[in-house]
């Protein structure tokens, strides 16, 4: 018998996850009126948006803020009345050290020390697009390596008392670590320098907040779609495509989920993190994807983040104090020992719309050992970490919320990065936008593509790109990867 009678359903197009960019998709095919189905693997739209409800407001799990305040997304949201007024701040406020002493992110020291970073990586943005040589940029120079030297630098000039020189010290050290969390990735060390400017914000970054939780805008969009196309709790395991279904077919893709249901269709939209096809490309596509395509998903960065979220009855700081933030520690053998994990964490912001709530980050090594440990340990050891810095003792919270983005197997991580490796492998998130194939059912003129999270030229790992890229799909015979 015909491999493809073998199916369940018929429809033109599948989407392969329902987060901002399945659904995003979804919404355009609605509109268009073509027929799709959507498989979600997990029990909930959203991916790496989720909002969950914490009294009268909502917590933000994974995405907070819509970076950039130009495009197709922040357009859309403010057509939809969906954001608040309200901006949140990241990595500011008390600059703790663990002598108990604080130094406010707005004191010429610090900011100094962030004016060093600050010019350093918008030289670098130059380099890239401009493609100027007089930085002199190394091959394989990672963004880690060119901060540190030209930190070096400047302190080499400013002949600062020790005292001064190691607060700076201090405050580069955080600075660093608050990129590795901006940035998805274990070190700075690892990240592509001559790449670093492919990042771009579509216009002024102003970190502004939704005024329902972003899950919000996912809802708005996925308002005119049936329940019977959405499909939850629906993991797909294999994408069977091109010439291994029989030519007279007229469908090209045969998508099977993990429950067995396959469902024949003229094309696929593959919306799954790179964190996911790292692990699952090589089972799932059949034919294996083309090798430079394989290689971009191999060498692109994709780390972890997670959220430390503390709610407290009310707050035990000033209204004035917009975050605590830590500067990394060197240990001091009169104080209990934390787990190793608290000195991943780079600081807690104040939440912008609720005074009585935190929000921790942690990234690298720490963010993935603390999705092992219980909410409630968590809380208590961050009390006693905020405590050692405070130099005073800090009341526990009443909840502590954590994110487990890297234990959750249809996300694996936190978003990507380009690291130094894939300078040697010539590839960048830009490869994934390439065109790849160019022969469906013996009709040469139909393309198949991946196409990634460089097809538009503004931020690459946010949800602003997956949304852009959807609203771009020129038609519907592409095969596409989004958010990789
Ligand atoms: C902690 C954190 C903070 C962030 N902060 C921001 C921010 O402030 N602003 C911002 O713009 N961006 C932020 N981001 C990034 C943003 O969340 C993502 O870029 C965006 O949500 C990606 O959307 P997506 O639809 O492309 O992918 P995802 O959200 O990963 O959606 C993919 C979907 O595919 C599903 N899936 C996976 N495998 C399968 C399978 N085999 N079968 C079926 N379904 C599958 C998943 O369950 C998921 O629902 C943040 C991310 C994290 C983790």
């Amino acid at each position: 018998m015909d491999q493809t009678d073998e199916y369940d359903e018929r429809t033109k197009i599948v989407i392969v996850g329902a987060g901002i960019a399945g659904i995003a998709a979804a919404a355009t095919l609605q509109e268009a009126g073509c027929d799709y189905i959507i498989c979600e693997a997990q029990d909930r739209i959203g991916g790496r948006i989720f909002s969950v409800p914490v009294g009268e407001t909502c917590i933000e799990l994974g995405a907070q803020y819509l970076h950039g305040d130009e495009g197709d997304l922040a357009e859309y949201c403010r057509a939809k009345n969906l954001l608040s007024r309200i901006f949140g701040t990241d990595g500011e406020g008390l600059l703790l050290r663990d002598n108990g002493c604080a130094i406010s992110s707005g004191t010429v020291l610090a900011c100094d020390v962030n004016d060093v970073i600050h010019d350093t990586l918008h030289n670098c943005e130059q380099f890239y697009r401009h493609k100027e040589t007089e930085y002199d940029i190394a091959n394989n120079e990672s963004v880690g390596n060119y901060l540190r030297k030209n930190f070096e630098k400047y302190l080499a000039e400013c002949n600062d008392p020790a005292p001064i020189r190691k607060m700076k010290e201090e405050v580069f050290d955080f600075k660093m670590r608050y990129l590795q969390v901006d940035n998805s990735c274990d070190s700075m060390y690892e990240l592509s320098l001559k790449l670093w400017g492919k990042y771009e914000i579509a216009g002024r970054d102003k970190y502004q907040m939704f005024k329902q939780g972003y899950i919000s805008l996912l809802n708005t969009l996925a308002e005119d779609i049936s329940s019977e196309k959405l499909r939850l709790n629906s993991p797909v395991k294999s994408i069977r495509w091109l010439d291994t279904l029989p030519t007279r077919t007229t469908a090209t893709v045969l998508v099977e989920t993990r429950q067995g249901k396959r469902i024949l269709a003229d094309a696929v939209i593959v919306t799954c993190s790179l964190g996911v096809l790292k692990h699952v490309h090589e089972k799932m596509f059949d034919p294996p994807l083309p090798r430079i395509m394989k290689c971009a998903i191999e060498n692109l960065g994709f780390g972890v983040v997670n959220k430390i979220i503390l709610r407290y009855d009310a707050p035990w700081w000033y209204s004035s104090v917009t975050g605590f933030q830590i500067l990394p520690s060197h240990y001091r053998p009169e104080m209990p020992q934390l787990p190793e994990w608290t000195s991943y964490i780079t600081g807690f912001d104040v939440l912008a719309n609720h005074t009585s709530i935190l929000v921790g980050w942690i990234s690298g090594e720490g963010a993935r050992a603390v999705e092992h440990v219980p909410e409630a340990t968590i809380g208590m050891y961050v009390t006693s970490l905020l405590s050692r810095y405070m130099n005073r003792s800090i009341p526990l919270p009443v909840d502590c919320y954590t994110s487990t983005w890297f234990s959750n197997e249809y996300i694996r991580g936190g978003y990507c990065n380009i690291t130094t490796n894939c300078e040697a492998a010539n590839v960048s998130t830009s490869t994934l936008s390439e065109p790849i194939w160019a022969k469906v059912k013996d009709d040469s003129s139909v393309q198949v593509r991946l196409l990634g999270e460089t097809l538009s030229k503004i931020d690459f790992f946010c949800s602003l790109l997956s949304f852009t890229i959807l609203q771009r799909i020129p038609n519907y015979q592409y095969f596409i990867i989004t958010d990789v």
